[in-house]
């Protein structure tokens, strides 16, 4: 399975491209988790080599799931400026430059507020006393392994340390470990939301199912989601989680944006019950294997170049 955005990765990088999916929603707790896994599983029990990378890097759960042999782990820094204040004439330079507002001149000297730093380096290069310097600082680690049932199935996981805030470039961190191996298809289990660490684990994919729940909290998270998505210009696929749950009708509003529903998973006890204690659908409900081949024979579609983008309903709905 390997898209044409794919296939055009591999002529320029003259190497192996896998068809990138990433599985996203607006808020947390809609299924996606449960998408990602039970997706990665029906593949690769089907011959396709898959990689799931967790990208939820503040709380990681697909190796509950789909436990591994972790054969490589990697911490991950990120860089953040340090000024010397003996070095420093308190110009004010790097203060007027930084584009993310975090230096300061307090009282003379600057002040780096390293959560917001993002290691441009613009201050350091433009500091005329050479007062202004970087370091690094750990943010996480990133983990890779074979999942113990198949060895047709990898799992990378990025794990935030507890108190870091530098998501984003942990899951840069974790989407090019994933990337540096073969596979056929490779599967982002994105964080909920629509802010940088959603756009970081999101950019560049192939195809963006968002999962989400027939109630109104699913459809204005859903609204947002769909928006992050058009922006990237993404082939876009709505998987209603928990179908039959709620009042909201997530077709008629995706049918307005010109986007599909190309999956439902039912509001069923017995899925919450195999959830809840950590084993896949696709194992065992019968049914399961029918719902997840409908999600996946949309993003054949959209590897085969014939869904449609959401950048032509897009250009449609804006009449170009
Ligand atoms: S640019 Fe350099 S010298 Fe000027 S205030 Fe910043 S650290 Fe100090
Ligand atoms: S490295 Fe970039 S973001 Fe950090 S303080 Fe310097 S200019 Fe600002």
């Amino acid at each position: 399975m390997r898209s044409r955005a794919a296939a055009d990765r591999c002529e320029l990088a003259d190497g192996y491209a896998p068809f990138i999916l990433a599985v996203a929603s607006g808020k947390g707790g809609t299924g996606k988790t449960l998408v990602a896994t039970n997706l990665a599983v029906l593949w690769a029990d089907a011959g396709l080599s898959v990689l799931l990378a967790d990208c939820d890097v503040e709380a990681p759960n697909s190796h509950l799931f789909l436990p591994a042999r972790t054969d490589k782990l990697t911490s991950v820094e990120s860089k953040v400026a340090r000024p010397d204040s003996q070095a420093c004439n308190a110009c004010g330079t790097c203060s007027d430059l930084c584009a993310f507002g975090a230096v300061r001149i307090l009282g003379g000297t600057p002040v780096v507020f390293e959560e917001i730093c993002h290691g441009c380096g613009v201050c350091v290069s433009s500091c005329p006393t050479g007062a202004m310097g970087e370091c690094s600082l750990r943010v996480g680690e990133v983990s890779t392994g074979v999942a113990k049932r198949s060895q047709r199935l990898r799992l990378v996981t990025g794990r935030l340390d507890i108190g870091q805030v530098k998501a984003p470039s942990l899951i840069g961190a974790t989407r090019e470990e994933a990337e540096r191996w073969d596979a056929d298809i490779l599967v982002l289990d994105a964080p909920p939301g629509v802010a940088c660490s959603a756009v970081a684990a999101v950019r560049h994919a192939d195809a963006l199912l968002l999962v989400t729940e027939p109630t109104a909290f699913g459809l204005h998270d859903l609204e947002l989601s769909l928006m992050l998505g058009s922006d990237m210009g993404l082939p876009i696929g709505v998987v209603v989680n928990r179908d039959g749950s709620g009042p909201t009708d997530i077709a008629e509003f995706a049918t307005a944006q010109r986007v599909d529903v190309v999956g439902r998973i039912p509001f069923d006890r017995r899925i919450a019950e195999v959830y809840a204690r950590g084993g896949l659908i696709v194992d065992e409900l019968p049914e399961a294997t029918s719902w997840l081949r409908t999600i996946s024979s949309w993003i054949e579609d959209v590897a085969e170049g014939s869904a449609p983008s959401a950048a032509d309903g897009l250009r449609e709905r804006a009449g170009r």
